[in-house]
């Protein structure tokens, strides 16, 4: 992520901080200086910024060290205004460890609610933790709060904060995991829309209506990332292939393939021979041949006859190697040795957007 710094390292893994995390800084100093204007207030607040965000952290290493239990590394966790995001290489899909990866963080905030109650229980009892001290701004029972508030915000079904990645995992062991996250991203999209309302038009509240709009686009973004995946693993060449396509023959004159308007549509042409397809030919060389006022060699002469095809019926997945192997922007189908059709790079980034 640019415009981050790294402040630290934790557990091996770096942990950076947005520049945006600094005009959060300066807005928390100017509203604690609305209320309060002494120095010390003011410094009192950033301090408690600066723990919060330390819990943050903590909440991001429980997602990232639990994501290291089934193998999946975190690049680094990055502090945001918004809280703290743990870039895991990828997220499991195996519905279980999502279900564990994502509780983990909430998980932390729980245990450090639990760590902050021993001592205040030991000292005062029940009596320690009363509105009076929680308004006072006492150390102990604002901590307790923050961290029940932190786990409480974040397991709202807001996927993909975490408790909507909670909410995928369950719906995935039960249904399709496609329709798990669609249903998950519909119902994180209509809490953005409640964070807005609230923090619009109730609290006024902008970090709320930040959260809120992350929320929203990246709901769309990652059903739409699995629903892509979804479709990839089963789509097939037939899905993208072209039936419109020109061929030559070997023993064609560079004029006269170059006489058929159509042929120039297409950077790559197969040349057939007697049904089989025996070379490819680059129409940039045809028109470069032409230039040079060669254009009654032979097609056969000049094609290249190292070449790889694909069949009709072979998964998508499979084929994008086959286009850097041997560096053509086209490849012929086939079935049953018949060529049937092309598919090109354009022709599927077509299909993949309309996914
Ligand atoms: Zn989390």
């Amino acid at each position: 992520m640019r415009w981050s710094w790294k402040i630290g390292n934790l557990a091996g893994i770096a942990v950076y901080i947005h520049v945006t995390f600094l005009l959060l800084v300066v807005w928390f100093a100017y509203r604690q200086y609305q209320v309060d204007s002494s120095p010390a207030a003011v410094i009192g607040s950033l301090v408690f910024l600066g723990i919060v965000f330390f819990i943050v952290v903590l909440h991001e290493l429980g997602h990232a060290l639990t994501a290291r239990r089934y193998g999946i590394a975190t690049s680094r966790i990055v502090l945001l205004p918004i809280g703290g995001v743990a870039q895991l290489e990828k997220m499991p899909e195996n519905p279980v460890q999502e279900f564990w990866v994502a509780i983990a963080g909430p998980a932390v905030n729980i245990v450090l609610a639990l760590l902050f109650l021993l001592p205040l229980f030991l000292f005062s009892g029940f009596d320690g933790l009363t509105t009076e001290a929680l308004l006072n701004g006492d150390f102990l029972p604002s901590m307790i709060f923050l961290n029940i508030l932190l786990a409480v915000f974040n397991l709202l079904p807001a996927f993909p904060m975490d408790g909507g990645r909670v909410l995928r995992a369950l719906l995935a062991m039960k249904i399709d995991y496609l329709k798990a996250t669609e249903i998950a991203s519909a119902i994180g999209r209509a809490m953005a829309l409640l964070f807005a309302a609230y923090g619009l038009f109730v609290d006024n509240n902008f970090l709320l209506v930040l959260i809120a709009l992350f929320v929203w686009i990246e709901a769309r973004r990652e059903a739409n990332a699995v629903r892509m995946r979804q479709h990839l693993k089963t789509a097939t060449v037939a899905d993208v292939m072209e039936e419109n396509f020109y061929v030559v023959a070997p023993n064609q004159t560079i004029n006269s393939v170059l006489s058929y308007q159509g042929t120039l549509s297409r950077e790559v042409l197969p040349v057939m021979d007697d049904q089989k397809i025996v070379g490819m030919i680059a129409t940039r060389s045809l028109l470069q041949l032409q230039a040079q006022g060669r254009d009654d060699i032979i097609v056969e002469s000049i094609m290249q006859r190292e070449f790889n095809v694909v069949a009709v019926d072979e998964k998508l997945n499979d084929v994008f190697s086959k286009f850097k192997g041997i560096n053509t922007p086209l490849l012929p189908v086939v079935r049953d040795d018949q060529l049937i059709g092309v598919i090109t790079p354009a022709g599927i980034n077509r299909f993949l957007a309309s996914l």
